[in-house]
């Protein structure tokens, strides 16, 4: 029989529970015995939901109180020292390393592959030693089992483990700590055995990404050492196909491998000849990175295909990757429109599809009849839907010429007709957008969606905010300003609300770290914009002060990446009607008299694929996209970027084709690292390298972000540098805000003066 199999559920909550908990207990407000419950109780849901749907392999120990990465050093003993002589309890300790204590900051936070879910980095050193602690894995083995499920608990596997770590000591290489690493996790596996685990899924997604030398042979070294533990190994991979790593994976002695079929599907026929009966396949069939129902009768017939050649008791109907990263229940929805509904797939239903696909791979549709003429009715509907389908959207994107990407003339001719109309001093101020959202902007936006406050008395409260924000720029002198944001909850909600092929979840959230989640938009269908989104505000703060306010966008590549995108066109293309949105925001502005438009791309790094082999390809569309949202605007309109978030250096070549005119950069958190990018690469346009990092409230002195213009300005024409922040201020308060500012205008008065050039203050 071909059996059902989940890899991991979401373990937040359907109504963020956990997030409730674990903020309660950060403030003290509940005890660790409360803590404890709330996860407990959420585990045998989610055990006992799994098992109602159908699933017969179900995961354990994919739940976490923080990360699951963060889980993997707490058990394998690996804490770095500033937090080992706290009297800590280990939940202290574990909350510690996440989120910092006195003295002791925080362990690093990185993006999980390509996802927005981010995971603590675990540090490494010369003298790293492990040690196995089978506690919670174990614990939570037993926990399930005492429920009546026996369940395949999750680890996270050495090589991916060592390779998603940080080297702290010069020299280091991880993979260099192996030999080390592989008894502490075989006391791990030795105890899930005794305890009654037959089988283990060890999560390597690292297997999917460009290996070196020595990680291949860390791969077999790790699996080779774990062949005598008597317990069944599902290596699963994911988030992309294996390429030329099969051959590897397919070698190892473990026995089973998971495939993300969603992300490949090419590859299983690959992975049908280099496997043979002794390995069990598992096949991820169901997204688990988005929310689109699963097209059954589609993933049938490539199981039939499979069943020709493999016997069944060697297969596995799966989803792609954990479930994780989609929202746990779509039933909960009550104010999606029914349409839209029947064609999504959340968690639960995601596995409610894949137990009606196993049933039918075992005993034919007819075992499923109902599930199936479910999803084809689904599957033919949305394909028809005419909610999806805009021709004249459509036709408009298809007929794109190089043209359209194309500003009218140079940088070169640009930046001297702008300079002209500017007139700003030598290094110009500027912030990036958004303002501190105070409590009371908070409390304003929940009273007017909640209806205690009307539309007319909430724009009121919004126009007084934003020209106190506009009377402080000016009294604090900064040459370009904001109108600070504070009409927008969400840099990607706010457009996608006013876009049509949107849609919104009230519960869909997902985790993107530790208590925090996020809920991605939906983009179901031809993106359009059907009327004019930020010109009332951009126009309305423009015209309370002679200086250039900047009109703010978020970019096409960003809007795409943060939401929840359609299956059934490239994404590609779904990025270039958006862009085609923006595009039409960008004319609107300038006819309303903006001079100055920013489009926000903090997200254009993180939709790099996984394998550098295709990085060519998403950065040819990207760039495209963005090109296409700003190339409309006249040559003296000076369109300017930001983005942040991540290391830039290896994609630089590109991020001067956007050919924006003046770009915002972090770079501050780095200690401008990225300023080794110019060493050898003459950036051809504007440039504002972050000077301060608006992460932490800390007030950056003067001479610190002397000293980094400075610097900047070794490497960068300093007729070029511009003088900004590292990103948008909304997270921070008006005290440190201001302080930072001062310091930063002064500093840009001096390189003036030590660059020898007038100011025009
Ligand atoms: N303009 C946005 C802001 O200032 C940019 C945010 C971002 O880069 N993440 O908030
Ligand atoms: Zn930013």
């Amino acid at each position: 029989m071909i059996r059902s199999a989940n890899l991991g559920f979401p373990r937040i909550g359907a109504k963020r529970e956990l997030k409730k908990a674990l903020e309660t207990y950060w403030k003290g407000e509940n005890d660790a015995t409360a803590l404890a419950e709330t996860a407990a109780g959420l585990r045998a849901r989610h055990w006992r939901l799994q098992a109602e749907a159908g699933i017969d392999i179900i995961p354990s120990n994919d739940f976490s109180l923080y990360d699951q990465v963060l889980d993997m050093t707490a058990a394998l003993g690996a804490a770095p020292s500033r937090f080992a002589d706290m009297a800590h309890t280990p939940l202290d300790l574990y909350f510690a390393m996440a989120r910092g204590a006195a003295n002791a900051p925080a362990m690093e936070m990185t993006k999980w592959f390509d996802t927005n879910y981010h995971y603590i980095a675990p540090e490494f050193h010369k003298d790293q030693s492990f040690t196995g602690n089978p506690v919670k894995a174990v614990s939570e083995y037993l926990e399930a089992k005492a429920i009546g499920i026996n369940t395949r608990p999750v680890l996270i596997g050495p090589v991916t483990y060592l390779s998603l770590g940080k080297a702290k000591d010069e020299g280091l290489d991880p993979l260099s700590l192996l030999p080390r690493l592989l008894p502490a996790y075989a006391a791990i596996l030795n105890r899930l055995k005794e305890a009654g685990a037959d089988a283990v899924q060890i999560d390597e997604p690292a297997l999917c990404l460009d290996l070196s030398k020595s990680q291949q042979r860390a791969f077999m070294e790790t699996y080779d050492a774990f062949k005598d533990i008597d317990v069944e190994i599902m290596l699963a991979t994911y988030f992309e196909g294996l390429r030329d790593n099969l051959a590897l994976a397919a070698e190892l002695p473990v026995g089973g491998l998971h495939l993300d079929l969603v992300r490949a599907p090419e590859e299983i026929h690959s992975a049908l000849d280099a496997t043979g009966d002794d390995k069990i396949l598992s096949l991820g069939l169901a997204d688990g990175r988005g929310v689109w129902r699963t097209d059954l009768s589609a993933a049938l017939a490539v199981i039939e295909h499979i069943k020709t050649k493999r016997a069944p008791e060697t297969l596995h109907i799966a989803p792609s990757c954990s479930l994780l990263h989609v929202p746990a229940d779509l039933n909960l929805e009550k104010s999606l429109d029914s349409d839209l509904k029947s064609w999504m797939a959340f968690a639960k239903q995601k596995l409610e599809g894949i137990s009606a696909l196993t049933a039918a791979a075992n005993g034919g549709r007819s075992a499923a009849a109902n599930a199936f003429a479910q999803s084809d009715a689904a599957h033919a509907a949305r394909q028809r839907s005419a909610r999806i389908h805009n021709p004249s959207v459509k036709a408009r994107a298809e007929k794109l010429s190089a043209r359209d990407i194309q500003r009218k003339n140079n940088f070169k001719t640009r930046e001297a007709l702008q300079k002209a109309r500017f007139n700003l001093p030598p290094f110009p101020t500027t912030t990036i957008g958004s303002f501190p959202q105070t409590r009371e902007v908070r409390q304003a936006r929940a009273a007017n969606r909640q209806g205690r406050l009307d539309q007319t008395g909430y724009d009121a409260f919004l126009k007084q905010e934003t020209e106190s924000a506009i009377r402080r720029q000016e009294r604090l002198g900064l040459d370009v300003l904001v109108h600070g944001e504070f009409e927008r909850n969400d840099m990607v909600e706010y457009f996608g609300e006013q876009l049509d092929g949107f849609a919104f979840t009230k519960n869909g959230w997902v985790q993107s770290y530790g208590s925090r989640c996020v809920k991605p938009p939906v983009i179901f269908g031809d993106v359009s914009r059907p009327k004019p989104m930020t010109v009332a505000w951009s126009t309305y703060a423009q015209s309370l002060t002679d200086r250039p306010v900047k009109g703010m966008l978020t970019g096409p590549v960003t809007i795409l990446q943060w939401s929840f995108v359609r299956d059934d066109q490239p994404r590609a293309k779904t990025c270039r009607q958006i862009a085609l949105a923006i595009r039409d925001e960008v004319a609107d502005l300038e006819k309303a008299g903006i001079a100055m438009i920013q489009i926000d791309e903090p997200a254009f790094r993180e939709g790099l694929p996984l394998r550098t082999a295709d990085w060519d390809d998403y950065l040819q569309w990207a760039v495209d996209c963005f090109r296409l949202s700003a190339s409309g605007a006249k040559d003296e309109t000076q369109i300017h970027t930001h983005m942040c978030y991540s290391e830039f250096n290896d994609i630089m070549p590109s991020i001067a084709a956007l050919d924006a005119d003046v770009i915002s950069i972090e770079t501050s958190r780095s200690d401008m690292e990225l300023l080794d990018a110019f060493v050898d690469f003459d950036y051809p346009n504007e440039i504002g390298p972050g000077v301060w990092d608006i992460h932490s409230p800390r007030v950056p002195s003067l001479q610190e972000m002397e000293t980094l213009l400075h610097k900047a300005a070794e490497v960068i024409r300093p007729e070029r540098l511009w003088v900004n922040p590292d990103c948008g201020l909304k997270t921070r308060g008006w005290t440190e805000t201001e302080a930072s500012i001062k310091h930063m205008i002064a500093a840009a008065k001096r390189l003036r003066k030590a660059h020898g050039s007038a100011s025009r203050a």
